[in-house]
């Protein structure tokens, strides 16, 4: 057999089969807790998912779970659009994420992964009257995207429009329209995509919100651009207006308003605070990360991390 993928990395696989998740109801090794093929939610992308963080600290040897009743929020919202249930209330989740992080001994920064899907084996697909599984899985996260400053393509693909399916679900399925942009940007050698609204209005990266600054007034684009209502965009808006004393417009933004900028940069739990210097080969104000944008950076960073006492009701100390 000819081998065409890159050989996966065998601690790191090994790590994972040991490691702890949480699994219907139990915790259990990652390698035992196994679906079948015919599986809906693998084969329709019926499916509703969450990505948090929790960040450890060396200086305090400490791990902060970030915002978890926020993201689990979102969860149970989500999965009430699409009809799926999560057998566990908000304080119920944080619990178990928390357990699962002391089982798996997470002394790093590391990445939280609950799924929620279609669990009937079964040809054909609908959202009423199928059971659903529920999962949580974690894993080790550096950076999932640059964060010294990233180049950047407008995509080709549209964002999906909330006419065709919830943009603001984290759908599992949804996430074909994140992955042909995302390709399309590294395959051409960027680091990430902007996408655009079908009606042509920056919407957002592939998995990060996206913020444009120019003459020291901030925008985002609103919730009605078919963005997902990102947690870290909502924290960014308050630092912004609570710490740097700045208002956020929440508006449609043109594309070329991308050109015109001084700053702009992306944000997500998995992306953090990512500066964006070059957007269509052309450079974002002098090219560099702009003041603002490092600021929020720090402000970000430091909170994460324990740093700042003023924020402790965001973060839950796990040790
Ligand atoms: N947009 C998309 C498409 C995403 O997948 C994510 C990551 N969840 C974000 C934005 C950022 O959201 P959050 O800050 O809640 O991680």
């Amino acid at each position: 057999m000819t081998q065409t993928a890159t050989p996966p990395d065998t601690d790191e696989a090994a790590r994972r089969e040991q490691s702890w998740v949480f699994f219907d109801g139990e915790f259990r090794r990652y390698r035992d807790a196994r679906i079948g093929l015919l599986t809906q939610g693998l084969n329709y992308g019926t499916g509703c998912f969450e990505g948090l963080r929790a960040y450890w600290s060396e200086e305090r040897r400490q791990l902060y779970g970030l915002w978890f009743p926020e993201h689990y929020q979102r969860l149970h919202r989500n999965t009430r659009t699409l009809q799926m249930r999560v057998p566990h209330s908000v304080p119920e989740l944080c619990d178990i994420t928390h357990e699962l992080l002391r089982r798996n001994e997470c002394r790093e920064t590391t990445y939280i992964r609950p799924l929620s899907f279609k669990s009937a084996e079964a040809i054909g697909f609908r959202l009423h009257d199928i059971p659903d599984s529920f999962a949580i899985i974690t894993a080790p996260m550096g950076d999932y995207v640059p964060t010294g400053g990233m180049r950047c393509m407008v995509s080709s693909w549209r964002r999906i429009d909330d006419s065709m399916a919830p943009p603001r679900t984290k759908c599992t399925g949804i996430y074909i329209n994140s992955a042909l942009a995302k390709s399309e940007a590294l395959q051409a050698g960027f680091d990430e995509a902007v996408m655009l609204t079908a009606a042509g209005n920056v919407c957002e990266g592939t998995g990060e919100n996206i913020f444009v600054i120019r003459g020291g007034v901030v925008s985002t684009p609103a919730r009605s651009d078919n963005i997902l209502e990102g947690i870290t965009r909502q924290g960014i808006i308050h630092l912004f207006r609570e710490e740097l004393g700045l208002d956020v417009e929440e508006r449609s933004i043109g594309r070329s308003e991308l050109y015109a900028a001084d700053e702009v940069f992306m944000c997500g739990t998995g992306a953090q605070v990512a500066p964006v210097t070059e957007i269509d080969r052309r450079t974002v104000g002098d090219g560099e990360p702009g003041p603002l944008t490092l600021r929020i950076q720090g402000l970000y960073q430091r909170i994460v991390t324990g740093g700042d006492p003023k924020y402790a009701e965001w973060l839950r100390p796990i040790w």
